[in-house]
């Protein structure tokens, strides 16, 4: 997925959206093609957010950084903690009627 280098990229932009208080400040849909899309702050304008938009096979955002930026790192994240949880209900046990439709009754 990641090779060596980009994954040592995106630490550097954690660290930087850390120290500077980067954070996602909105999330939505894209109404044109339905793809997700979120607002992340701007360290240098409080006034200002960055969109950026999640594609199948990667995140697209509009600042000008050419490396991988605080914002797709941030979004990176937080698509990663959806995942993770998503798996945890998966993984968690389940009612015996939800996981199985074998008949059963109510009568003893
Ligand atoms: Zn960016």
């Amino acid at each position: 997925m990641l090779n060596g280098q980009e994954a040592l990229e995106l630490e550097r932009a954690m660290a930087r959206a850390a120290k500077e208080g980067t954070r996602i400040i909105g999330r939505g849909t894209r109404k044109s093609d339905g793809a997700r899309v979120f607002v992340v702050s701007s360290s240098r304008d409080q006034f200002r957010g960055y969109i950026v938009v999640v594609h199948a096979s990667h995140l697209a955002c509009e600042c000008p950084s050419r490396k991988v930026c605080k914002h797709r790192a941030l979004v990176h994240l937080a698509l990663k903690k959806e995942r993770d949880a998503a798996q945890a209900a998966k993984d968690r046990d389940t009612a015996p009627l939800y996981r199985s439709n074998a008949p059963f009754s109510l009568f003893k």
